[in-house]
C-alpha cells in the first residue's frame, strides 16, 4: 500500500508516527498521550486534516506560506524544473539558470546596495553563513579580532549551533552546550513585559543603547557585527517602539560594525513592505531570508549581502563555506514563481493598504476585552498580550505559558490556528487572507478569548 495515496485512518496514523517520528520543539512523551493533529491538504488560508476538519490557518505554516496554499503555478514550476534539472551544484566555477534568475530577481527587490545572494536551505543555515561571512570579512579587512556577535536576548535565528547561539532563547541555550563562543546577547525591545514605568519611547532608546554599551564593553574592535530581527517572531511578535530602530541604526553608523537584518519572517511582504526594514528605515549589510521566500513550498533560505562586503570576500580568496543544496535548482524555481505571485497579485501593498488596515482595526479592538492587555500589531504580523490586570501589565498566578497553552487548546478546538508563546497570542496569517477571512478569524479568536477566560476562572488561575 503506498500510504501517499492511500492513507490509514487518523489513528494508526498517529501510532506510527509516535513509534517512528521525532517532532521538532515537541515533548515526544506528551504527543504520544495524545497524538498529533495529521493536516492532509489546504487551500487557500485553510488546512484540512486527516478527520476532515477545516481549519483557519492564521499561523500561515510557520509564518512561510505567505501566497497561500493550493498554487498550481508553483506545482507546475516545480515539476519542469524536476524534468529539465532536478539537481546540479553551484560548487566548482558551475551555476544554473534557476539560481542566477533568482539571485538577480533578489537584487533587484532587496533595498539599498544589497546585491549579492549566498543560497542556504532556510533560516538557520542561511544565519551560519552570516556569522563565518562577517567574521571571514573582518579578516580579510585586516582586522581578524572582529569576531563578537551582538544580539538580543529572546530573539529567534534558528536551530542550528550558530543560529540557536545568535538566537536568545533560554530554553534552547540550556540544551546542547549553547550559546557558542564569540555570541553576546542585550535586552530585548519588550515594553510591555520590561518597560516598567518608561514611555515606550524612552524604553526604545534605553535598549537601544544598550548596544552601544555593549561595544564599548566588547571594545569595538572586537567586535563583527550585531543581528536582530525587524519585529521579533517567535519571541512573540516584539514589536520596538518607534524609537529603537532609528537609535540603533545610528549606533551601527556612529561604529564600525555590520548590521545583519534577520528577514526570515518580516521579509517578502509580512510588515506591508516588501522587507521589514523598509518599514523601520534599517539599512543592513545584510539580510537573512527564507521562509516567504518560497511560502514554504520548496526549502530555500539566502543571505543578501551589500555590494562592499560581497566585494571584499570576492576578492579575499576561497570563502570555504556552502551547502549542497545551495542554490537548489528546484527551491529557486519555486521561489521565482512566488515572487512573480506576489508582485502580481500585489499582496504587499495588499497588506499595507487595504487587508493590513481592516485587520489593524479588529485586531487591535481586541484589547477591549477583559483577558487582553495590549494588541498589537504591523501589516500582517499581530499579537495579544493576556494579562489579569491590564493597568498593572501583570503576569498570571501560574507558571508563564500556562494560559498560553490553554488558549492554543481553545483555537485549535475552534478551527484556528493561533500559536502561544509565553502568555501572548499570536498570528501571522498567509497574505491572501480577505475581509471576510479577517472578520471569521476575529470572530473565532473573541470566541477563544472568552472560553479561555472562564476556564481560567473555573481555575482560579484569573484574579
Ligand atoms: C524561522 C526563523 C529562522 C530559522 O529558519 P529555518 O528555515 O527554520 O532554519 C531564522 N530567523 C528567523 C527570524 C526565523 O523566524
Amino acid at each position: 500500500m503506498n500510504m501517499l495515496t492511500n492513507h490509514p485512518p487518523t489513528e494508526a496514523l498517529q501510532a506510527i508516527d509516535s513509534a517512528h517520528h521525532m517532532h521538532p520543539f515537541t515533548n515526544g512523551a506528551a504527543l504520544a498521550e495524545i497524538g498529533p493533529r495529521i493536516i492532509k491538504s489546504a487551500r487557500g488560508v485553510w488546512l484540512t486534516d486527516t478527520n476532515g476538519n477545516r481549519i483557519l490557518d492564521a499561523m500561515a505554516g510557520l509564518w512561510c506560506v505567505n501566497v497561500g496554499y493550493g498554487r498550481d503555478s508553483i506545482a507546475e514550476a516545480a515539476a519542469r524544473q524536476m524534468r529539465e534539472l532536478p539537481y546540479y551544484n553551484t560548487f566548482f566555477q558551475t551555476s544554473h539558470v534557476p539560481a542566477i534568475a533568482l539571485a538577480q530577481k533578489l537584487a533587484e527587490i532587496a533595498p539599498g546596495n544589497l546585491n549579492h545572494v549566498f543560497y542556504a536551505l532556510g533560516g538557520s543555515d542561511a544565519n551560519d553563513t552570516n556569522v563565518r561571512l562577517v567574521r571571514h570579512y573582518w579578516a580579510a579587512m585586516g582586522k581578524p579580532t572582529k569576531t563578537a556577535i551582538i544580539s538580543r536576548k529572546n530573539a529567534y535565528h534558528g536551530s542550528t549551533m550558530a543560529g540557536a547561539s545568535l538566537g536568545g532563547m533560554s530554553g534552547m541555550h540550556a540544551q546542547g552546550g549553547l550559546p557558542i563562543p564569540g555570541i553576546h546577547h542585550i535586552n530585548q525591545p519588550d515594553w510591555w513585559s520590561e518597560g516598567g514605568e518608561m514611555s515606550p519611547k524612552d524604553f526604545g532608546i534605553a535598549r537601544a543603547r544598550e548596544l552601544e554599551a555593549k561595544i564599548a564593553e566588547l571594545g569595538e574592535d572586537n567586535v563583527a557585527a550585531f543581528i536582530a530581527e525587524p519585529i521579533q517572531g517567535a519571541g512573540g511578535v516584539i514589536i520596538p517602539p518607534e524609537s529603537y530602530w532609528p537609535e540603533i541604526q545610528a549606533i551601527c553608523d556612529a561604529h564600525e560594525i555590520l548590521l545583519i537584518a534577520d528577514e526570515v519572517i518580516c521579509g517578502f511582504g509580512r510588515t506591508g513592505k516588501m522587507f521589514g526594514s523598509q518599514s523601520y528605515d534599517i539599512r543592513p549589510d545584510i539580510m537573512t531570508v527564507a521562509k516567504g521566500l518560497s511560502s514554504g513550498y520548496a526549502a530555500i533560505g539566502a543571505s543578501i549581502v551589500s555590494d562592499d562586503v560581497a566585494q571584499v570576500v570576492a576578492e579575499a580568496g576561497e570563502f570555504n563555506h556552502g551547502y549542497t543544496y545551495s542554490g537548489h535548482p528546484v527551491s529557486c524555481a519555486v521561489a521565482l514563481e512566488n515572487l512573480r505571485i506576489l508582485e502580481e497579485e500585489k499582496l504587499v501593498e495588499n497588506v499595507a493598504e487595504v487587508t493590513g488596515p481592516y485587520l489593524a482595526e479588529k485586531w487591535q479592538a481586541l484589547a477591549d476585552h477583559p483577558l487582553i492587555g495590549e494588541a498589537t500589531i504591523r501589516g500582517f504580523m499581530a499579537s495579544v498580550a493576556m494579562t489579569p490586570d491590564k493597568s498593572a501589565r501583570a503576569p498570571f498566578e501560574a507558571p508563564k505559558g500556562t494560559v498560553g497553552l490553554i488558549a492554543r487548546g481553545h483555537a485549535f478546538a475552534n478551527g484556528l490556528v493561533m500559536r502561544h508563546v509565553g502568555d501572548r497570542m499570536i498570528v501571522a496569517p498567509p497574505l491572501v487572507l480577505t475581509k471576510s477571512d479577517v472578520d471569521l478569524m476575529i470572530e473565532r479568536a473573541v470566541k477563544v478569548f472568552d472560553l479561555s477566560l472562564a476556564q481560567i476562572k473555573d481555575e482560579g488561575i484569573y484574579r
